[in-house]
């Protein structure tokens, strides 16, 4: 039998043995996470696959964590060459959640179980809003107790860059994680997808803020994008290990019709669907106890993409939570799901997903990563 030799354990899917190997090594370096990123058979791809489910379960145990998503504003002041809600794009109808709405969605979060919850918009640094997030958060952290979850909704917070005091204010306010996608390590293709005055390195310096201030950080990229190489991919995890993150959010790259990049060369859709989830194993095999999203753009991609996602190593799931009649106007690509499905049907239809992926969901729990709760605790040991 040579290396490469397709064979099964205990009656599972055939597996490629040197895909196997090497997903089990203990360290990977640039040129391992670019050959995992490279599978292609389906041997292969399940080696890869039946690994990063394994560490997963080894190192963060089989609850897939909940975070209920209210996408509270579409206005934004940048121009992000990818993306749908982008300033330029005239034919948005831009809306703003009202206070009252943001909690009754967060009501309705801790109604269901769901622990925690993402706010999320674009990218606006006005006073407005930023009053308007800072008294969410607040009155969610008080008006979300239960006898279940006595200190309330977790909050994670995803409103792009802003100043440090406001960063400081939004954790003092009640906010622990926030999620800042760096989009692509690569330099030369950030530069690509971005305008001039968005740059890599302001978004590397928020990062390190948001960390210094005491948040959980997540990051993650696009994948898939034009031009973009499995060294990117490869590089994109290194960052992730290099800045300690504590969580990932990322899918694939969906081409916006009313964007710059729409018509520039991508992937046909299985391929980059396929290249997600294995971005998705190999992070799960570099990082291994870090929490990672299987998100909505894979959905968006494949009607299962999602459980997929859960299969190749994810554990967070970021069920649909916005009032519907504002789903569609936050459209950063086409194609998204659960636009008419209200708050009770994305919740039932999601536990059975979870479900059929073989995996518990975790209820009243803030799901805060491994990764982060053992650093937390180190952080607390006295020297
Ligand atoms: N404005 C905040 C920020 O920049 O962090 C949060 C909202 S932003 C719209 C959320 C994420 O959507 C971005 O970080 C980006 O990765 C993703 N996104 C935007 N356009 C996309 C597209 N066309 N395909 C896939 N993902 C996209």
């Amino acid at each position: 039998m040579n290396s490469c030799t397709p064979t099964t354990r205990n009656g599972s899917r055939p597996f490629d043995e040197e895909y196997a190997r090497l997903a089990a090594q203990k360290e990977l370096g640039r040129r391992d996470l670019v050959k995992l990123l490279s599978a292609s058979t389906p041997e292969q791809i399940e080696a890869v696959r039946a690994e990063a489910e394994r560490v997963l379960l080894a190192h963060c145990g089989d609850g897939v964590f909940l975070r209920g998503l209210v996408e509270a504003s579409n206005a934004c002041a940048c121009d992000c060459l990818y993306c749908g809600i982008r300033k330029s794009n005239r034919d948005v109808n831009r809306y703003t959640l009202s206070l009252e709405d943001i909690l009754a969605c967060a009501r309705q979060c801790a109604d269901y179980g769901y622990g925690s919850m993402v706010i999320q918009s674009g990218e606006r640094a006005d006073k407005k809003f930023v009053d308007l997030v800072a008294e969410a958060v607040a009155r969610i952290k008080t008006e979300t107790r239960t006898d279940k979850q006595p200190d309330g909704l977790g909050i994670t917070l995803c409103i792009g860059q802003q100043s440090y005091e406001t960063y400081k204010r939004l954790y003092d306010a009640g906010a622990h994680r926030y999620l800042l996608r760096i989009e692509t390590t690569n330099p030369a293709l950030f530069a690509k997808i971005h305008p001039a005055d968005q740059t890599f390195e302001s978004r590397v310096a928020c990062l390190k803020m948001l960390r210094d201030i005491g948040y959980q950080v997540g990051t993650g990229v696009m994948i898939g994008l034009p031009g973009q190489t499995l060294e990117d991919l490869a590089d994109d995890i290194l960052f992730f290990s290099k800045m300690d993150i504590d969580m990932i959010g990322m899918g694939p790259f969906i081409p916006h019709p009313d964007t710059p990049l729409w018509g520039e060369p991508v992937a046909d859709v299985p391929a980059r669907v396929q290249l997600a989830l294995l971005m998705i194993a190999a992070t799960r095999l570099k990082l291994r106890d870090v929490n990672i999203a299987s998100t909505t753009a894979l959905q968006a991609l494949d009607p299962v993409g999602r459980e997929k996602g859960l299969k190749f190593g994810a554990n967070v799931i970021m069920p649909q939570m916005s009032p519907t009649d504002v789903r569609a106007d936050y459209q950063l690509y086409p194609g998204k799901p659960c636009l008419d499905e209200n708050a009770k049907e994305c919740q039932s239809c999601l536990n059975m997903r979870i479900e059929f992926a073989g995996r518990k969901i975790g209820l009243y729990a803030w799901g805060d990563s491994q990764h982060a709760v053992k650093r937390l605790k180190s952080d607390e040991q006295p020297d």
